[in-house]
């Protein structure tokens, strides 16, 4: 399968290396792309040049205590992909999407009001892998990353990806995961939305690193997930939900495939999350795994029948709202006794993660707020901001999402093909 001829081992990053083929990649994509892109590479171009440039000066997080120090640990951090949670059985919705996850509940902690700022995958992922979030949107430039932070305490990096390095708009994800000791890329397919590329390629190089004599490792996944075209996101034996059993009645037969094939996309999922889980137990680590999506989708839901996918401008809760949970080890368990009875409900944006993560990883730093984390006792909540932060005064309370009619269907539809993730 050849992720060994990828695999990539972190060196200084070098800027002009780093233009040089993002230039490239820009010049291999069609003039009408480039022209309707524009704007985005100029603002992608320059995030980069400071991302890369301002990545070597950024001070460390100060006073770092780790409660686990000295310990040897295995954390793993599973990112979905347009998966929104109420099209998963593990969070109610009536087909049995996600049986193996069911299964193994007893074993999760299961958070079910958890929404992304943003319904993209770079730019939600600005704010949950760094210090950004929708009120300070640039600090993603200016402050460590959550690899940085691991590195910092003393953790081997590693980032597994399914989703393409290549693209335009992926530059700024190759360049976080480029901060990771370790990388395996193992989609460079030009057009994944027209391209089958499994997620279960990811076990190979996941039960690799797991055999690695590393005592301490942090695993970023990065899954391909459930991004639209669903039909490429499983294979045959997957394609398991063909009628119309437990479809709303608002889903026509022209929208039947498309609402069939998610609920197949997030089935495979299902499987590639839990075998993860699997393969993570079968090592007896000390650790936890945590999987959320990045954002999730609309597909033909009751309260907005005639929405497919994802719009900013256009919001409907299923882009927004994601699976988040965390499994961990018995022998994690047996020193923590995590009990997150109390935090299960709680409303939270994802925005806020770096702080929900140092605090189940033990870290504790100046910069660490405890009423951003999930599951911690001075945990505050807070408004659950959505929109484009660059203009402030149009973010809004995920609350006051209001129902979408037909016509933002043709926008939407342009955003999707626009932006590839
Ligand atoms: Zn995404």
């Amino acid at each position: 399968m050849g992720y060994e001829a990828t695999r990539q081992y972190f060196k200084r990053p070098d800027l002009q290396t780093a233009i040089d083929e993002f230039e490239e990649n820009i010049e291999a994509a069609s003039p009408w792309q480039l022209l309707v892109g524009y704007h985005q590479y100029r603002r992608q171009l320059e995030n980069m040049e400071g991302l890369l440039a301002s990545q070597e000066r950024i001070p460390p997080l100060e006073h770092l205590v780790d409660a686990h120090a000295g310990q040897p640990a295995t954390l793993v951090l599973v990112i979905g992909e347009s998966t929104n949670r109420q099209r998963q059985s593990l969070y109610g919705y009536p087909r049995p999407t996600t049986p193996n996850l069911d299964k193994m509940r007893s074993e999760l902690q299961v958070f079910d009001n958890v929404v992304t700022p943003r319904p993209y995958t770079i730019e939600a992922l600005e704010q949950v892998l760094t210090f950004a979030d929708q009120e300070h949107p640039d600090l993603y430039l200016t402050t460590p990353s959550l690899i940085s932070l691991m590195k910092q305490a003393g953790y081997k990096t590693y980032w597994i990806t399914n989703q393409q390095t290549i693209t335009k708009r992926n530059t700024m994800l190759t360049t976080f995961s480029k901060q990771a000791d370790e990388q395996f890329y193992l989609n460079n397919n030009r057009d994944q939305n027209l391209t089958s590329k499994y997620d279960g390629d990811v076990f190979e190089p996941f039960a690799q690193l797991l055999a690695e004599d590393a005592p301490r490792k942090f695993v970023i996944v990065h899954l391909l997930g459930t991004h639209m075209r669903y039909h490429y996101r499983y294979p045959e034996e997957f394609n398991r939900f063909t009628d119309r059993t437990g479809v709303p009645a608002n889903v026509t037969d022209d929208q039947l495939p498309t609402y069939n094939s998610y609920d197949n996309a997030v089935l495979y999922n299902d499987y590639v999350v839990s075998s993860l889980i699997e393969r993570l137990r079968a090592t007896d680590p000390n650790g936890f795994l945590l999987y959320l999506s990045d954002h999730g989708e609309a597909v033909f839901d009751a309260a907005n029948p005639d929405i497919l996918g994802r719009n900013e401008e256009a919001p409907t809760g299923p882009m927004y709202t994601v699976p988040f949970i965390v499994w961990s080890s018995p022998r994690w368990q047996a020193q923590q006794a995590w009990d997150f009875s109390a935090s299960l409900h709680r409303p939270y944006s994802s925005s806020h993660f770096i702080h929900t993560w140092a605090d189940l990883a033990g870290l504790r730093f100046d910069e660490f707020d405890p009423s951003k984390s999930l599951v911690n006792a001075e945990f505050k909540a807070r408004p659950l901001l959505i929109g484009n932060p660059q203009h402030p005064k149009s973010l809004i309370d995920f609350s006051l999402i209001k129902p979408k009619k037909p016509k933002e269907l043709v926008q939407q539809k342009r955003e999707t093909e626009d932006r590839t993730l």
